[in-house]
């Protein structure tokens, strides 16, 4: 079994505790965050192991890297404290199991992955992206939603066998050391994850906004710019790779989008609630959906831009409901371009 890249001696001598100090979820000062650390460390029972909403910020929050999601995670594992009802978990377990149908293939030009979301592969059209291949479905599904579940078990007994598939079936197969991962979740789980869990990645993953920014530039003349202020809904595997971050705002200025400001952006983000409607913490979600729409509300956004398919799909209707246009970050470049939107519009 591959073994946790993190350091029990970091936490603790951490003279500030942010991964808990900063929870927008769970409330502790100085002393009560030391102490509840010091439970997790020695795998002793924590209110943050019950408590937490498993929205990955702490991930981001750590300023050494030091991986605090992934223990709470393995804590929860280890002491049987399910986020998810056991029976959700199960079935879902079940339910996105590989199912081995993948083949070595012959795929033309830049190879595009997208993950287990095969209802977007109709969105993969147009100028933007011409000549690209895409691969989709169980197989190479990243796994990282396991976090939510408290099954570290399960990113470690399927993930390996996933990067086999992409590297052997697809990259090698095609002469390719690159691919494009149209979602966060895939990005962070090759870039950031799966070295904290000691797996090894043999090719380069490119972030979708990476790709979108150098098709904007190649078709610039194109670009008819939207004129209309942006909400960003930024998810939670973003906070594995926040030096993406900037590259909202880079898409933003090249199709003419200003992204508002608000409360609930950047490290302050709020999750979308879709993972809590599967907790059944159904308060929560109430409350959390509602304060950051809200917010993107008062800013006066007229747009609800998402990357993450997920997200679009829990909270989209409810931002259109308040008059902001829900579109995924990919259809507003295509829009931008003059091209149909599918999904959003
Ligand atoms: S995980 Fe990071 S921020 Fe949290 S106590 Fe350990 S070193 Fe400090
Ligand atoms: S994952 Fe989110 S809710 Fe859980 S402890 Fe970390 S910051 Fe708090």
């Amino acid at each position: 079994m591959t073994s946790l890249q993190f350091q029990p001696e970091l936490c603790r001598q951490c003279p500030t505790v942010d991964c808990l100090m900063k929870c927008q979820h769970i409330r502790l000062d100085l002393e009560a965050a030391r102490e509840e650390r010091l439970k997790i460390l020695e795998g002793r029972d924590s209110r943050v192991l019950r408590d937490c909403l498993t929205c990955y910020a702490c991930e981001e929050y750590c300023p050494y890297g030091n991986h605090p999601y992934y223990q709470i995670v393995e804590e929860q594992e280890r002491q049987g404290i399910w986020p998810v009802p056991i029976p959700l978990t199960k079935q879902q377990v079940a339910m996105m199991t590989p199912k081995g149908r993948a083949a070595p293939e012959k795929l033309p030009g830049p190879i595009l992955d997208l993950c287990y979301f095969p209802m977007l592969a109709k969105t993969i059209r147009g100028k933007l992206y011409e000549g690209v291949s895409t691969v989709v479905g169980s197989d190479i599904f990243c796994n990282i939603m396991w976090l939510h579940f408290a099954k570290n078990s399960v990113i470690r007994e399927r993930l390996p066998k996933v990067i086999d598939t992409l590297w052997n079936f697809y990259l090698k197969e095609n002469d390719r050391e690159e691919v494009i991962c149209y979602h966060d979740e895939c990005y962070g789980t090759y870039t950031q994850l799966a070295p904290a869990f000691g797996i090894t990645v043999p090719f380069r993953p490119i972030h979708l906004f990476e790709y979108l920014i150098q098709r904007l530039e190649a078709l610039k003349d194109r670009i008819r710019p939207i004129g209309l202020k942006a909400a960003y809904q930024r998810p939670c595997s973003n906070r594995l790779i926040p030096e993406t971050q900037p590259l909202v705002d880079e898409i933003f200025r090249r199709v003419g989008v200003e992204r508002v400001q608000r409360e609930y952006d950047g490290e302050n983000a709020l999750c979308c609630g879709g993972v809590l409607q599967a907790m059944q913490r159904d308060d929560q979600v109430e409350d959390i959906q509602k304060r950051n729409l809200d917010d993107m509300q008062a800013s006066g956004a007229g747009l609800c831009v998402f990357n993450c398919p997920f997200c679009f799909f829990t909270l989209g209707e409810a931002a259109a409901n308040r008059g902001m246009m829900p579109i995924l970050m990919s259809e507003l470049c295509q829009y931008a371009l003059g091209e149909k939107v599918m999904l959003g519009g």
